[in-house]
């Protein structure tokens, strides 16, 4: 491929138009919109009026104005994105609070079933919640095993299958309706974690019958750092599960004052305490472009863009660890490399961001809304010679950062 090939695939880009919707510095290619996501346009002029009017004037008459509302409000924006109704969704707290209260509900809701089932090397803290989930309810265990053990591994003891659909560092993409189907075939409940799939691929918790899942909304869905988190609970599940972080903003009457816990019905009750709103802004005014956002034009645009950087990645030698099929696989590209780290480092020093995921891998997100099939073979091209002349080498790329 060349540059004109590349400008050719740009002038017929359907998706071209939402690049001016986000703030992208000047010099830079951005492949980490899997990590945290550029800033839209929308969101700053957002921000002001939430802090300058609505805190500043309005002051705390605005939480009958549209505040309190917004993690139902959110939820019913983000509920399309992954073919939920829109009051099958809520947003707050984070993908680690969110996987813990579904993990418990889960574990709770059939005392005869112990186990929560899980694979080895998902994401940490989707283990590390399943850990301390286990550890708060009697009898409890986690089981957790390679990916080609899963099926194996449930059994009449599993309460709730956890697995994160697209890997974190492969991009491997779980197929959605069979482990949903297997998980019920063995009687237990579905539990997905959708932060490295939402608004990366198309996703339809209905169609597939899911029962629980999570997911992050500042990578794929450029809700800003640290952004609220959404679960989604299907409908069928809705009185039958309860939220073990009984906090006040989940009970029927909040503003009753009661002392005793009483959930509200549908997903209110998994609200725990005050909302963020200056975050719920944010991300509120990030989602706004989504409602214009053909999602299979976006699959097909991040195949293409799979396509340039695994054909510079093969060119320079570098393993892919992420499927050749794109059904199989998310929007983002893993090679492997002995000094993944250096690498990395090296493409950030000429403007190309991507990330590094130890031990050994260089990770390169492809957000189809903002980035070019020039960017992406441009960064390929990048990649190819910073190898080819060893210019990953240079001592200071190898000074380790605290996030990576
Ligand atoms: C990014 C990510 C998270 C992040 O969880 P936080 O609670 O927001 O820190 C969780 N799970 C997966 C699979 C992720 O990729």
């Amino acid at each position: 491929m060349t540059r004109d090939d590349a400008r050719a695939l740009d002038r017929t880009d359907p998706l071209a138009r939402f690049r001016d919707r986000f703030a992208l510095p000047e010099g830079v290619i951005y492949l980490d919109g899997n990590s945290l996501g550029p800033l839209p346009r929308a969101v700053a002029p957002a921000l002001a009026d939430t802090v300058q009017r609505q805190w500043g004037e309005r002051l705390i008459r605005s939480w009958n104005e549209g505040w309190i509302d917004a993690p139902q409000r959110l939820g019913a924006q983000i509920a399309p994105l992954i073919g939920a109704a829109p009051d099958e969704v809520i947003v707050g707290d984070t993908t680690s609070t969110h996987l813990f209260k579904a993990l418990v509900a889960a574990l709770r809701h059939d005392p005869a079933r112990r186990t929560i089932v899980s694979e080895a090397g998902n994401f940490p803290t989707d283990l590390h919640i399943a850990e301390g989930a286990v550890a708060c309810v009697p009898g409890a265990r986690l089981k957790v095993v390679a990916r080609e053990d899963l099926a194996a591994a449930l059994d009449e003891d599993t309460a709730v299958l956890l697995l994160t659909h697209v890997h974190y560092k492969t991009a491997e993409r779980f197929d959605l309706a069979a482990w949903t189907a297997r998980a019920h075939a063995a009687g237990a409940l579905m539990l997905w974690d959708f932060s490295h799939s939402v608004g990366a691929v198309p996703i339809d918790v209905t169609a597939a019958n899911v029962d629980l899942a999570v997911g992050c909304t500042y990578k794929y869905l450029n809700g800003g750092p640290g952004a609220p988190a959404f679960l989604y609970v299907a409908k069928r599940l809705h009185d039958a599960l309860a939220n073990p972080v009984s906090g006040w903003m989940g009970h029927a009457e909040p503003f009753a004052f009661q002392d005793a816990y009483r959930p509200a019905a549908g997903m209110k009750r998994w609200l725990v305490g005050t909302p963020s709103i200056l975050a719920m802004a944010s991300l509120e005014a990030a989602l706004a472009l989504w409602t214009e956002v053909d999602q299979t034009a976006v699959a097909a645009k991040s195949a293409a863009l799979f396509v340039i950087l695994a054909r510079a990645g093969a060119a320079a030698g570098l393993p892919c660890d992420t499927p050749a099929d794109a059904d199989q696989r998310g929007s983002h590209i893993s090679f492997r490399a002995p000094h993944a780290y250096e690498l990395t480092q090296a493409l950030i020093a000429r403007g190309v961001i991507g990330d590094f995921r130890a031990p050994d891998i260089l990770r390169l997100g492809l957000t189809p809304l903002y980035l070019s099939h020039e960017d992406v073979w441009q960064a390929g091209e990048h990649l190819r010679d910073i190898i080819a002349i060893e210019a990953w080498r240079d001592p200071a790329f190898a000074v380790r950062n605290a996030v990576t």
